[in-house]
């Protein structure tokens, strides 16, 4: 096995490369969170965590993973035995589920082949059907990263509106917070669930949601326990730029470099622009290939990463050693039902032209070298792209 050199290309859909310049922020002495100059920051990346998720309510941060932030909108607002309705988009969804069964919730799942989104005349159907309002609240993975497919989530707003149904509403966007538009206000959206990892550029460990009127309302009635999780001390301390218990200060720092690049240097439009190009030109490199896109609705493909499928009779996971042992690059593997059958490509977060570039000639070399049938001319394919929609 070569020893790697030069740097190691982290292309998983998240956790995602960090830019120097984010972990140079984060190089810094801890202050004291009970000190005005740490009030300034926080009220700072308030602001801009708002403009983040296009929200005037509230957003909170908990020093948590993404699946803190999942169980934390499910128990501040419902209640034990509370029906809830999922999809099951793929492996994340999957997750939440599981966490929602936990907490008490009677959940009804919709199964699903992880190779589409939610269907917004289902949800419209079911909730239709819901005569007497027992569905307490509809949850949507808005970009599913198992598979690499996007729900529409404004479309799935209209059929709850249609519906008549006062369901509350909540999306996990987790992978497409900073990568792909996303809209909580216009949206009518009641809890949105992000985290740091992924669109936003930062070491794992901070997690959100972005709360309704509805949602914080419903709040008051809620009877599941939360403490660690609880909005209400978490949004009154907020209000002066404190916390009810230690935040991880120095991925504030982190968060706060983020944001002012995201949000005052490249602009959200064109970060957004920068993604839906990297990923067509991924997909015109994998139908070059020959190979099979797993997502089957073109207008679901994700932005943030495209999942492939290999060849009957190949081992997705074989390719990925390959690729990591010659190559000395991470590309995110095939979760539970589509282990094996399936790698990702993560073109999300701190990303160019030249580093897709480097990750499709990384791929196109593996699967010559894991023995895998392909065609050649997916790095030209993606490259003629490139060029040509500069
Ligand atoms: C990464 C991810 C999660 C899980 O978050 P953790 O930080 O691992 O807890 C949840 N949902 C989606 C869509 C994700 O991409």
């Amino acid at each position: 096995m070569p020893i790697p050199t030069g740097r190691h290309f982290l292309q998983i859909p998240g956790p995602t490369n960090v830019p120097d310049r984010v972990l140079r922020a984060m190089d810094m002495p801890t202050i004291d969170h009970r000190s005005s100059e740490f009030a300034q920051l926080t009220l700072e990346i308030l602001k801009g965590l708002k403009q983040v998720f296009k929200t005037s309510a509230d957003v909170v941060i908990y020093p948590a993973s993404g699946t803190g932030a999942w169980e934390a909108a499910l128990a501040n607002t419902l209640s034990t035995g509370d029906k809830v309705l999922m999809f099951e988009t793929g492996h994340f969804a999957t997750l939440w589920q599981g966490i929602a069964n936990d907490l008490g919730l009677e959940v009804e799942f919709v199964e699903g082949d992880w190779r589409r989104g939610v269907d917004p005349a289902l949800v419209e159907a079911r909730l239709s059907a819901d005569k007497s309002h027992v569905i307490k609240a509809v949850m949507v993975v808005h970009n599913e990263t198992s598979t690499g497919v996007t729900s529409r989530i404004s479309e799935i707003r209209q059929a709850i509106t249609n519906a008549g149904h006062p369901a509350l509403f909540m999306v996990d966007v987790i992978s497409s917070l900073g990568s792909i538009d996303y809209r909580h206000d216009e949206w009518g959206v009641d809890v949105t669930v992000g985290g740091s990892q992924k669109g936003l550029m930062l070491p794992p460990g901070l997690s959100f949601n972005a709360i309704s009127t509805k949602a914080l309302k419903a709040s008051r009635s809620s009877n599941l326990p939360s403490s660690f999780w609880n909005w209400q001390p978490m949004i009154a301390a907020n209000k002066a730029g404190y916390f009810p218990y230690t935040p991880a200060t120095n991925l504030l720092y982190a968060l706060r470099e983020s944001l002012e690049m995201l949000l005052e240097e490249e602009g959200l439009n064109n970060v957004f622009a920068r993604h839906r190009r990297h990923g067509e030109a991924t997909r015109r490199a994998v139908r070059a290939w020959g190979l099979e896109i797993l997502c089957l609705v073109p207008e679901e493909y994700s932005a943030a990463l495209t999942a492939i499928m290999v060849p009957q009779g190949h081992d997705a996971d074989q390719l990925r050693n390959v690729i990591l042992e010659r190559f000395n690059m991470s590309l995110g593997t095939g979760l539970s039902k589509v282990q094996g059958r399936v790698f990702r490509i993560g073109h999300l977060g701190d990303f160019n032209d030249l580093m897709l570039a480097g990750t499709l000639a990384g791929v196109e070399m593996g699967l010559a070298a894991a023995g895998i049938p392909f065609n050649k001319g997916g790095i030209n394919a993606a490259l003629d792209y490139l060029t040509k929609e500069a």
